[in-house]
């Protein structure tokens, strides 16, 4: 039986700038050295691909996903092609769906037929930003309006819909990242992936970089974009698929400047524990040491990589020591601090509400 708790477990065909009428500021996919697969091709890589996943991964959906272009944007023929040759998997049940990423302004009804007809379950798109400067600057040849009118279309065929967004890109601010998520929330696709702008080779906004028309955000400046952004998403029903770039041999070896890091989700989520920890020891003036509590799987991000918030946090309250307890009652996204005296029990904060400041004190949990 399908364990659908589990995400998707995704076959890849990479397809790239397939079907692209322009090149976007951002994109160095038709500089990419890998050659597209043909259709002709298709069947063999799945079988190849299915051949390779472990046993306990049997379980799990399995998706052939196109990427890489604008698959919609190819001929229609070219695109009923590609998808014949999965049909014979999902006949067979050896592959239960297929996804594919394309452009919001290649999304007419009758392909949104012909998706819904081969079998596509899920369709990302890529939407980067819902402000209309910043989509023209970065030469996507499409409006915020063309998102709006695609997810909603989508919706109503019943396929599943995935934002692709990006921050940092020439004419991004803070306020205009924060404007495209409520856009994106009203929107209300199944889930958005998000990243920031890169500079990579043999994209055209390498120029602008390399004549300083253009700096990337660095990579504390998109950590706590993407933390205020997080915490925006985990209150609406949208599920977070990605924060930062797949890290791959491709994206190192074309990698120019700007915040790239092969672990951002992580960094986001111990930047948003170090507030959390903050505002407890803020609340809570506790002496010269700190105990924490936490779910054990948060155990690592509250420290930080190499132990960066426990040394933040010792440095800021004076602090001697600070233990961890890693609690498995202790429901993920909330944090205890132990606190002493007449109230002595543990304070806690909950993830979302951590700006908000509303503690909740417990004697026990
Ligand atoms: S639509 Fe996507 S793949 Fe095509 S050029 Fe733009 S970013 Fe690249």
């Amino acid at each position: 039986m399908m364990d659908s708790k589990m995400p998707p477990l995704i076959i890849p065909i990479f397809l790239p700038a397939i079907g692209c009428p322009e090149r976007c500021l951002f994109c160095n996919q038709k500089a990419s050295t890998e050659a597209i697969l043909s259709p002709s091709s298709v069947r063999n890589f799945i079988e190849a691909a299915l051949a390779r996943i472990p046993d306990d991964h049997e379980s799990r959906e399995k998706q052939v996903a196109f990427y890489g272009g604008s698959f919609t944007a190819i001929r229609r023929e070219d695109q009923v092609l590609y998808l014949k040759e999965v049909q014979p998997f999902l006949a067979s049940g050896l592959i239960d769906s297929i996804r594919i990423s394309t452009r919001p302004d290649a999304l007419d009804e009758e392909t949104l037929s012909q998706l819904k007809k081969y079998g596509v379950k899920t369709v990302e798109i890529g939407v980067q930003s819902m402000i209309d400067e910043v989509l023209s600057l970065a030469r996507r040849g499409h409006c915020a309006e063309d998102t709006a009118s695609a997810t909603l279309r989508l919706k109503q065929r019943g396929l599943e819909v995935g934002h692709q967004l990006m921050i940092g890109l020439p004419g991004d601010t803070f306020d205009r990242f924060l404007q495209t998520l409520d856009r994106v929330i009203e929107l209300n696709p199944d889930f958005v992936r998000i990243h920031p702008t890169l500079v990579l080779k043999g994209a055209p906004l390498e120029e602008l970089w390399k004549d300083r028309r253009y700096s990337p955000l660095n990579l504390d400046e998109a950590v706590q974009w993407l933390k205020k952004g997080l915490l925006k998403l985990e209150n609406s029903p949208i599920s977070v698929a990605r924060i930062g770039l797949q890290p791959t041999l491709e994206l190192e070896r074309n990698y120019l400047a700007g915040p790239y890091h092969p672990a951002f989700r992580q960094l986001v989520d111990s930047a948003i524990l170090f507030d959390m920890a903050r505002h407890l020891l803020q609340n809570n003036p506790n002496g010269s040491h700190a105990v924490f509590s936490c779910h054990p799987k948060e155990i690592s991000n509250l420290r930080g990589q190499r132990n960066e918030n426990i040394l933040r946090l010792k440095s800021l309250f004076n602090l001697t020591d600070i233990f961890i307890s890693g609690r498995q009652e202790l429901p993920r996204g909330y944090l205890g601090l132990q606190t002493e005296g007449k109230e002595a029990g543990s304070s806690f904060v909950k993830r979302q509400t951590v700006k908000s400041a509303s503690l909740i004190t417990l004697r026990s949990w």
